[in-house]
This record gives C-alpha cells, structure tokens and sequence, in this order.
C-alpha cells in the first residue's frame, strides 16, 4: 500500500473559522488535499477530491451570491487540479476504483465529478444531511452518473483502510484510519479536526456542533496514542509543510 498526499491549493479565511479565540482576525491560507492510495491489489482509492477545479480560473465559482463568498476563498493555480496531479503518477480519472469521502463539503467532494467509474462511500446519514442542503454545494457530488455506496457506521471497507465515525464538523462525518505497513498508522482526519491548535487551545467552536466536535478530537486523539497514529489534520498549515507531499509518497 502507498498514499500520496497531493495538494490542491488553499481555501483562504479569517483564523476564526478554524480555531476561534487564537488568532481572531488574521486571515489565514488553508491547505486542501486530497490523499491517493494505491491498495495491494492494485486498485486505487481516493480519499476526498479537494475543491472543483473550477477555481483555478473563478475563485467565486462556488459562493457567489452568498454570504461565505467573502468567507471562503479559494486560491488555485493551475497545477492544483487534481486531474493534472494525477497525471503527475501516471493516473488517469477513470483509474480511480474508489472514492471516500469524510464528508461532503464543497472542499472535500468538488471534485466527485471526475470519477464516473469509482464507488463513493460516505455514510447514509450524511449523505441525507447534504442532500439538497446549500451548505454543501450538490452540483459536485450530488450527479445521477456517480455511483454511492452509503455506509451504515465503522468498518474496514478494505485490508488496512478503515472509516471511524467523527461527528461534530457535520453529522456522520467520518474520518479514515490507512495502515502502511512501513510509515505506520495515519489517520486521515478530515475536518474532525483542522489544526493542532484545536488541540492546543481546546478550540471547537469553528465546528457546526462544538461539543461533539469536541468529543471526535478526544476520540481520535486516544487512537493515535493507542495505536501509534499520526493524526493527518484537515488544514494545517504547519503540518502541511511537514509532510511528504505528491510525486512523493507513504508507504
Ligand atoms: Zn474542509
């Protein structure tokens, strides 16, 4: 098994969005990946499909006409599609057998499109949340062409690939435990958790429901310690530059 982590730009915002009460006011640039894993049968598993390459030439591609289009602000340069990153491995769209999403925000499924041939899997009930839902921009997920299987809870959909429930972000957010057998346990959080510094100054209230939030990033941070996980955060800055990123890759 080998996971790339390819970037796809940043989705630029005031620091209270992710972690109020720490750097209130200042504007901050956050990483958007998605993560590709290549299984030992030779399938490929996409985990999150970044922001709709829509953005790279119309930042206001999605929030135009509302009230997150000073909010939310997509910057995209041209090598932040995520068709073109996986050109970069020799992978092509259609290559993709399967997708996970964590949820089903427009940063983490805007690119859903692409993948008319992959199963999806997200959980039932947050699919039922999104659907039809403005806060996460159907017109990238929610297509008659793309096949979804919803999940009903925890499993390991694959060997060494396993979907954890982490509530809070939305409901039936769920985050995702890979197992390498040479890098070690990382779990993919999604927005269970942003940054370190929801960590570090117990800050949840970025989060659509704090308290449960809370309660995720407690639940993942005893797994980690439990069983030697490195936490991948949705958007950290710090950690972003800390890590390998496509061509290279985690085994
Ligand atoms: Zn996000």
């Amino acid at each position: 098994m080998e996971m790339f982590i390819i970037p796809l730009g940043t989705c630029n915002c005031p620091y209270e969005v992710v972690a109020p009460g720490v750097h209130d006011g200042n504007l901050v640039k956050l990483p958007v990946p998605s993560y590709l894993i290549k299984l030992d049968d030779g399938k490929n598993l996409l985990i999150d499909t970044g922001m709709s390459r829509l953005h790279i030439t119309d930042p206001g591609a999605t929030w135009r006409g509302t009230e997150m289009i000073d909010i939310l602000v997509p910057e995209m340069a041209p090598e932040d599609n995520l068709e073109t990153r996986l050109a970069d491995l020799d992978v092509r769209p259609t290559d993709i057998d399967y997708v996970i999403n964590t949820h089903l925000h427009f940063d983490h499924a805007g690119n859903n499109d692409l993948f008319e041939k992959a199963t999806f899997f997200v959980q039932r009930e947050h699919y039922d949340w999104a659907d039809g839902n403005d806060m996460f921009p159907n017109q990238y997920w929610n297509l008659p062409k793309l096949k979804y299987e919803l999940l009903d809870g925890e499993m390991e959909l694959f060997p060494g690939i396993e979907v954890i429930l982490t509530p809070g972000h939305a409901p039936a957010h769920e985050s995702v435990m890979v197992r390498l057998p040479a890098s070690g346990n990382m779990v993919v959080c999604g927005d269970a958790v942003y940054t370190q510094d929801n960590f570090d100054f117990d800050s949840w209230g970025g989060q659509a429901d704090p308290e449960t939030a809370a309660q995720s990033g407690a639940k993942l941070k005893r797994i980690a310690e439990e069983q030697n996980a490195l936490l991948l955060f949705g958007h950290d800055p710090a950690q972003a530059q800390q890590l390998h990123r496509s061509p290279q890759s985690y085994r």
